[in-house]
């Protein structure tokens, strides 16, 4: 049976964005393309620790880095489509809750999960064997790496259903990150996304300076040409509630006033952004 690389599993708050706050079961895969050295100017990090439940809070730089570092792929595990599936109802037995009878929404995140598709499709497969499919499936990703054509499949049958919506959460990152502009806004990708499903969101990470401002305006040109008009949601710099309040009441001031949506971090306001929440 075929394993794939996951970093973590749990049920938490979405953070980040239009769902803010919705109950969610995350599945986060292991494996990034970028690694954003920018963000904040961070070090490349030597943690030792055995388990990822006593890996440190990480202040700047990318907050998931024990999902794509392999300095850390000891933390991770590898399961089977079937084994990930059983770790999602263990936590939420369906993804309709039974006590409220609310829907809990399915988050897939990484790292870059578009890098798993073979495994993403897997486990969307042995979803529906179990005839457990959740109503909402927002996949969390940096927006580089286009669609397969078996996951495409996937989600047009999946789309198929009225009440399901395939939300993409695309998070383009800007110069601040490190990545090279070029590699990292790519209009054709997302572009291609939202054939798919038209649900979606962009979400950039701004410092608060003029020019990444500016490179927000230009981005969202550049998916706009390709007939992405999602909203723009802009979150401050700062993984950690200490480094939000140096930030995010200015940053919000000025997204409010070029008419962007604004989202602080709430995983890392009620929960310090620690592994698992
Ligand atoms: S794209 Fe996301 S997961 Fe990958 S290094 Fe950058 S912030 Fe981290």
């Amino acid at each position: 049976m075929k394993r794939y690389r996951i970093s973590e599993i749990f049920h938490s708050v979405q953070g980040e964005g239009r769902y803010t706050g919705v109950p969610s079961l995350f599945l986060r895969f292991w494996g990034c393309n970028f690694q954003c050295r920018g963000f904040g100017s961070a070090p490349l990090r030597e943690v030792k620790v055995e388990r990822l439940a006593e890996f440190p809070v990480l202040e700047s730089g990318c907050d998931t880095e024990y999902a794509w570092n392999p300095a850390y792929r000891h933390l991770s595990e590898e399961l089977t489509a079937d084994e990930i599936c059983d770790r999602l109802e263990a936590l939420v037995p369906s993804f309709q809750h039974p006590y409220s009878g609310q829907a809990t929404h399915l988050v897939v995140t990484g790292g870059e999960p578009m890098l798993s598709q073979t495994a993403l499709v897997a486990v969307l497969d042995a979803l529906a064997a179990r005839d457990n499919l959740p109503n909402y499936i927002t996949i969390e990703t940096n927006g580089t790496q286009a669609p397969r054509q078996d996951l495409a499949d996937r989600i047009s049958r999946y789309e198929g259903y009225g009440s399901r919506e395939w939300f993409w959460s695309v998070s383009p990152k800007l110069s601040i990150s490190g990545e090279a502009w070029d590699a990292a806004i790519r209009p054709e990708v997302v572009a291609a996304y939202r054939m798919l499903s038209n649900a979606g969101q962009l979400k950039f990470v701004v410092d608060g300076s003029d020019a990444v401002w500016d490179e927000v305006t230009q981005a969202r040109n550049a998916f706009r040409t390709v007939g992405v008009d999602w909203d723009a949601t802009i979150m401050p710099l700062g993984a950690t509630r200490a480094r939000l309040e140096e930030t995010q009441a200015a940053i919000c001031e000025a997204a409010l006033a070029r008419g962007y949506h604004f989202s602080a971090r709430l995983h890392a306001w009620l929960f310090d952004n620690t592994p698992g929440t």
